[in-house]
């Protein structure tokens, strides 16, 4: 990567700034590139956890469709973890939903890794920004 790509300075920015709590938001693509990351609420009360208001799900998902753009998935962040699904992540996901997963260490976001759900378990992707 030479420069950070827009939209991932964005993800690491929120996930920094949401630690050492857990940083959620939606991922846009267009033809099947990711071209837009949409900030949502961590409303979870637990550590290394997070949940979104589903009227703010559908609030997400009706900007996405107004703006031509397809809901592909979410980000998250893990605070001093690695970028790696958790089994928790497993259980709320659904088929063919993108995972970005961004590991942010001591509040500085170093890492992310791309994961589709498939056939019940997370699959590595390269990154499709
Ligand atoms: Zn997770």
């Amino acid at each position: 990567m030479t420069s950070p790509h827009p939209v991932l300075a964005k993800i690491f920015r929120h996930a920094e700034r949401c630690y050492p709590n857990e940083a959620v938001g939606a991922l846009f693509a267009k033809n099947g590139t990711i071209i837009e990351a949409v900030e949502a609420v961590n409303i979870s009360d637990k550590a290394n956890r997070f949940e979104v208001n589903p009227i703010e799900v559908l609030r997400i998902q009706k900007q996405a469709d107004q703006t031509g753009f397809e809901m592909v998935g979410w980000y998250h962040s893990h605070p001093d973890g690695e970028p790696i699904p958790s089994k928790l992540d497993a259980d709320c996901a659904f088929e063919g939903q993108i995972c970005m997963i961004v590991s942010v260490k001591q509040g500085i976001a170093a890492e992310f890794r791309c994961w589709k759900f498939e056939g019940g378990n997370y699959k590595q992707i390269s990154a499709i920004l």
